[in-house]
């Protein structure tokens, strides 16, 4: 039997030919094998008995799949807006120098490849990269100099990181990562946590008095929606068949870090608050969808899961209440921003593309395996734990009228002490300046990319649902950030992550970050900024889903607020009716979607 065969043979036994694990079989191949080819495909797809399209469908649709050979050594440098910040150029330049190839490409040895991609959850110590799945932060040109030396003389990577202190994910290592600034007065999250109080007085109580009792703390989703949780709890309960819980760990809005440090501190509360929204719905499973960024993550969790089950937080009968059963399993992602949203999520656990599904049927309705399934975010479950905990009147103590409790900011950018904080809602933009050790910043982006970059003149506004709603991404920019290139670097963000499924989205992102190019450059006219007006407008009100519609924000937020910024670089003196061109405007236009202009050649 062939390397290959064999390689595929043992992916598909051991995750039980299921087609729903085909990320954890492709996972494996490409493990084995340093791709997964056309023979590779052709053979999950027989072994599972499904098609080759389908197959390959999956692997050319996530981020950390591929069909050619990544390099022994595979070296992602997070190109995220607060890595350009820190230094990211001087960093990517440093590894071009010493491995002797670009971006994009792998040595003609087969030795080392260089790509860039997203945040990878590391912005509170950028410049960042995952070589190999291992997270090296704070990168400078020498420690670049000192890595490729080792991976030219075939180190381990897990070797290469220990000069720098800073993970061989192991758990002590991974959480010396962890750079947290808690609040101590009034945490929710942060403050001691025992293990199993939440739970016994859940099953303490009916299922649905669990489910009034979060429904009475107005406890509302932690991913920046804000949806009601106990709302989502009692329509999925009511649904029919098996109900299932997932946990939704995959930030990946760049500037978010937060369930990093949830996930590393605090696992025990996050599965505490998962087992507690089983017993209020009547699940039996649940699942924790890992960003793939996080894959390192990944035994320690289980680990922790393991310790829960020999302490009766999971398994069967849980705490001792006959009847109860409820385990959790791991579910890596594999890289693919939109799997965030809830459907796209789904169908991703599920093994398949990770696109968004049209709604309705909601997942409360019809989720994972077509079953009811209530898809919370990994605050929101801690949260959750501790409203049961303490009582809903305690909560309801904290933040804001409409926004009770408080909120887990990651902090990045230009300021002197970035990490994590745990503020109550209704805190200002410049009371979190003030804790982040910023004198003077020139505007804060709240809620990523999707968010709103906030003028100075803002500062007053409140981080809550009904005002400055965030996932918990705030980046700070200084009077050195250039602003317009931070907004350049999220809308490539947007168009490396567009699933492809709607033109707006897929198509219109790339001609207003084409339009907004020639701005930055100075080769822009008014008509342009005209232009950049109207698609932001067509994207915005014709995508299909959340990510399409909030994509454009970047450009309708600073044109809002920092119109100047583009006005200043503009081409002056251009006629409106003498500078446009029809002829080239479409031409321009294709060529950025990379589709051939009807008119070339005639
Ligand atoms: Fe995919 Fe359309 Fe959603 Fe963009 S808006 S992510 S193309 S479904």
């Amino acid at each position: 039997m062939s390397n290959l065969s064999h390689a595929v043979k043992q992916a598909v036994e051991k995750y039980s030919g299921e087609r729903e694990n085909l990320l954890d079989i492709i996972r494996d191949v490409q493990g084995e094998l340093g791709c997964v080819s056309d023979e590779a495909i052709a053979a999950i797809a027989e072994q599972l008995g499904t098609s080759a399209l389908d197959v390959e469908g999956v692997v050319t649709y996530y981020h950390f799949f591929s069909k050619t050979p990544a390099g022994k050594y595979a070296v992602y440098l997070n190109n995220s807006a607060v890595a350009n910040m820190k230094g990211r150029n001087k960093v990517a330049a440093a590894f071009e120098e010493k491995t002797g190839i670009k971006f994009g490409t792998v040595s003609p040895d087969g030795l080392i490849g260089l790509y860039d991609t997203s945040c990878i959850g590391m912005s509170d110590q950028e410049p960042a990269a995952l070589i190999n799945g291992v997270v090296f932060t704070n990168l400078d040109a020498e420690k670049v100099a000192d890595i490729v030396a080792g991976m030219k003389s075939g180190k381990e990577v897990t070797e290469l990181i220990k000069n720098y202190g800073d993970g061989q994910n192991q758990a002590e290592l991974i959480k010396s990562m962890v750079r947290s600034n808690i609040m101590e007065k009034g945490a929710v999250i942060f403050a001691p946590f025992e293990q199993g109080a939440a739970l016994k007085k859940a099953i303490a109580m009916k299922p649905d008095e669990v489910i009034n009792e979060i429904k009475k703390s107005s406890l509302r989703g932690r991913g920046g929606a804000g949806f009601p949780t106990g709302m989502k709890w009692e329509s999925t309960a009511a649904g029919q068949g098996a109900k299932h819980i997932i946990c939704n760990a995959d930030e990946g809005e760049p500037g978010t870090f937060k369930d990093r440090i949830l996930l590393t501190e605090k696992p025990e509360m996050v599965f505490e608050g998962m087992a507690v929204a089983a017993y209020a719905i009547g699940a039996t499973e649940g699942i924790i969808y890992l960003r793939a960024e996080y894959a390192y993550l990944r035994k320690y969790l289980e680990n922790v899961l393991e310790t829960l089950r020999n302490e009766n937080i999971l398994g069967k009968n849980i705490c001792g209440k006959e009847g109860f059963d409820f385990d959790i399993k791991i579910v890596l992602a594999a890289g693919s921003y939109v799997c965030g949203e809830e459907s796209a999520l789904i169908e991703s656990a599920e093994g398949k593309r990770g696109q968004p599904r049209n709604r309705p049927p909601f997942p409360a309705q019809k989720g994972y395996r077509g079953e009811p399934t209530s898809v919370n975010n990994v605050e929101s479950f801690c949260a959750a734990a501790r409203v049961i905990e303490k009582g809903s009147d305690w909560f309801l103590e904290i933040g804001t009228q409409q926004s009770r409790g408080t909120k887990l900011l990651s902090i990045s950018g230009a300021c002197e002490k970035p990490g994590v904080y745990e503020l109550p809602f209704g805190v200002t933009v410049s009371e979190i300046l003030e804790k982040a050790g910023v004198k003077k910043a020139a505007a804060v982006q709240v809620g990523g990319p999707t968010g709103a970059c906030v003028p100075p003149s803002e500062f007053e506004r409140k981080i809550c649902y009904g005002d400055l709603s965030t996932g918990g991404s705030i980046i700070i920019f200084g009077s050195d950030t250039d602003i317009l290139a931070a907004v350049e670097n999220f809308m490539n963000f947007f168009i490396d992550e567009s699933c492809g499924w709607c033109v707006p989205c897929a198509v219109g992102n790339t001609i207003l970050t084409k339009k907004l190019e020639k701005i930055i450059h100075g080769n822009g006219t008014q008509s342009d900024l005209t232009e950049i007006e109207n698609w932001c407008q067509i994207v915005k009100n014709m995508s299909r889903c959340g990510f399409g519609t909030s994509s454009v924000n970047p450009i309708l937020s600073t044109l809002k607020n920092f119109r100047h910024l583009y006005e200043d670089r503009l081409k002056k003196d251009v006629d409106y009716y003498s500078e446009f061109d029809l002829a080239s405007s479409i031409k321009e236009s294709c060529l950025a979607v990379g589709r051939k202009p009807e008119t070339e050649g005639h």
